[in-house]
């Protein structure tokens, strides 16, 4: 499964509230409902309220195990359009359209 982030599984399983968050080390995490984007072939789709563990400090996610199963089951099942309960707009855009002829001038530019 690819999240539309890039990365191909969810990001952790298993972290519970009162452990600390496997990326930044906070343990500061709630429970919510989140929503996530994932690539399938080459539509774009969104999963809402799905329920996660957030890390408060850096924003990390992550789903215990049965949750990546159904999630693998609706990527499996192909995301099928009948059932989806929305849809949205998106705005695409070109990275090569934005990047200026001289880099160089950006890169000093941050400097
Ligand atoms: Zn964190």
């Amino acid at each position: 499964m690819n999240f539309a982030d890039g990365k191909e599984t969810a990001p952790a399983v298993g972290l519970e509230i009162g452990n600390a968050c496997t990326q930044c080390g906070s343990r500061r995490l709630r429970r919510d409902l989140v929503k996530s984007a994932f690539w399938h072939d080459d539509s774009l789709v969104v999963v809402e309220e799905i329920p996660a563990v957030v890390c408060e400090d850096c924003g990390e996610r992550f789903f215990d195990d049965a949750t990546a199963t159904i999630l693998d089951l609706m990527h499996g099942d192909g995301f099928p359009p009948a059932q989806a309960c929305g849809h949205l707009h998106v705005p695409v855009f070109s990275f090569s359209a934005r990047v200026p002829t001289d880099l160089t001038a950006v890169a000093e530019g941050q400097g």
